[in-house]
């Protein structure tokens, strides 16, 4: 629990005797949050995963973190997920910190509207994030002079974002979690529920077990449709695409050359290209994605790590390729040297404006959905935990809510069956 000495309360008063049952499905990062958020304000809190915590997306991410995002009540909330993350240790009593903060970097070019981005910025720092500046091409050579910006008219950056170590998240919050009393249910994938009068009543396991509640959690993101299907719920607008990671071995300790020392590759930050491809260190390997549009995928727990044709790490007229071309149009040692050795895959759930599902189901009245975080669902946990536990005080959609220290943050981009008509205007 916090101690006094923290500048911000992130406690909610405890439940005492409003306590509910709570059955939170899926065991990934949200769900493992969900379940600690509830059980540390009292609530009785079961944990259901179809296969081991973290299976899902969870352990299939980049990672990364950041707050600069394009609306306030975002950045606001990536604040506060970021504050529980830097303080994760004292928090929930683990020994290791989940996060590391080598900052965002995100250039710019000729494409982008200069003006557009400084109001970001402004916008930002109004909003709490006072380390995020604009930074001028000069700016930008002396603090990164191994990056080529040729072309670049400038680059956000915010050296409080970073990366997260997903499965001390889901490893440690689960310990912190069962500490105040949950239950985790493992290989056991929730497969029916009944419903009466438009209120859940219980979920039965494949393995027969049934689970009463007072109020059931959607935490499966890109399951969330069909385990909404199961209550009888809303069509959640989810599309679940392959994203792509890529693995290059090679450059630390041999791109000298080409001004990149091996304590500039272990700083640095994740940087983004003017179109939106990304690297960052990982150990020995420079990671890289993009932002890829690829067919809506059913998912399958058996098939996550499924390749599609073109996208192979060895297919060099393919994706792989385009990325690592990209990138080394700013960081000329990433065409040069190394090879590119490995490919991850995982599903995204993306939405039609970017933003998550967080909300009530409009025909279940007891069924909360957290869901459809379109590759924000790491760094949302905290963020999104929070939400869902407000939400059940409320016992109802509500509007806003106040994250104390951190301000107030509009909740009607994220409602269940909001029309989309203003998208995140930062996605990665
Ligand atoms: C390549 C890639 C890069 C990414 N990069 C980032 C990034 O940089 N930063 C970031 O924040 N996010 C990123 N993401 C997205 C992030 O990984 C997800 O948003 C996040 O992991 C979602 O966590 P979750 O707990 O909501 O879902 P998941 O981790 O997918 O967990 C859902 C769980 O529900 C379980 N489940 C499903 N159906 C049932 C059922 N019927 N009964 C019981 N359990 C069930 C599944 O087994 C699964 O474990 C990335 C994703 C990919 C694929």
């Amino acid at each position: 629990m916090m101690s006094d000495s923290h500048p911000t309360n992130i406690n909610i008063p405890p439940v005492k005797d409003q306590a509910k049952n709570i059955v939170v499905i899926g065991g990934g990062v949200t769900g493992v949050m969900t379940a600690w958020e509830l059980s540390r304000i009292g609530h009785k809190v079961t944990l259901v995963e179809a296969r081991s915590l973290g299976s899902g997306s969870s352990q299939r991410s980049a990672a990364a973190i950041r707050a600069q995002f394009s609306t306030p009540s975002t950045v606001r909330g990536m604040r506060y997920a970021i504050y529980i993350y830097e303080n994760w240790c004292e928090i929930v009593g683990a020994s290791e910190s989940p996060i590391r903060q080598d900052g965002y970097l995100f250039l710019y070019s000729y494409i982008h509207n200069k003006r557009e981005i400084r109001d970001r910025v402004a916008m930002q720092n109004s909003a709490g994030l006072k380390e995020v500046e604009w930074m001028e091409p000069e700016q930008i050579e002396e603090k990164f002079p191994y990056l080529e910006i040729t072309g670049i008219i400038g680059a956000t950056w915010c050296p409080k974002d970073g990366f997260l170590f997903p499965h001390l998240i889901y490893q440690d919050g689960a310990e912190a979690a069962k500490k105040n009393g949950i239950e985790v249910i493992q290989n056991n994938e929730a497969v029916k529920a009944e419903v009466s009068g438009g209120k859940a009543l219980k979920v039965e396991l494949e393995t027969g077990m049934v689970l009463q509640a007072d109020y059931f959690i959607n935490a499966t993101n890109s399951w969330a449709q069909l385990v909404s299907g199961l209550f009888g719920g809303y069509d959640l607008p989810i599309i679940n695409r392959r994203r792509y990671l890529y693995f290059l071995k090679g450059l630390k300790g041999n791109s000298d050359d080409y001004g990149l020392s091996t304590d500039d590759f272990v700083a640095m930050p994740m940087i983004i290209t003017p179109q939106g491809a990304y690297c960052h260190p990982d150990n020995e390997q420079l990671m890289m994605g993009w932002l890829q549009y690829t067919d809506g995928v059913v998912p399958d727990f058996d098939n996550q790590d499924d390749i599609e044709p073109g996208f192979e790490a060895s297919d060099m007229g393919g994706y792989a390729a385009a990325v690592r071309k990209e990138i080394a149009n700013y960081l000329f040692a990433a065409a040069e040297i190394g090879r590119i050795e490995a490919v991850t895959t995982g599903f995204y759930a993306d939405t039609e404006d970017h933003n998550p599902l967080i909300g009530f189901d409009p025909n279940v009245k007891n069924l909360i959905h957290v869901a459809g975080f379109s590759g924000h669902g790491l760094m949302h946990a905290p963020f999104s935990s929070r939400i869902v536990a407000e939400l059940i005080k409320a016992g109802e959609d509500v509007e806003t809510i106040e994250l104390p220290g951190f301000g107030n943050v509009d909740l009607r981009p994220y409602k269940v069956s909001r029309e989309f008509r203003h998208s995140e205007g930062i996605v990665i």
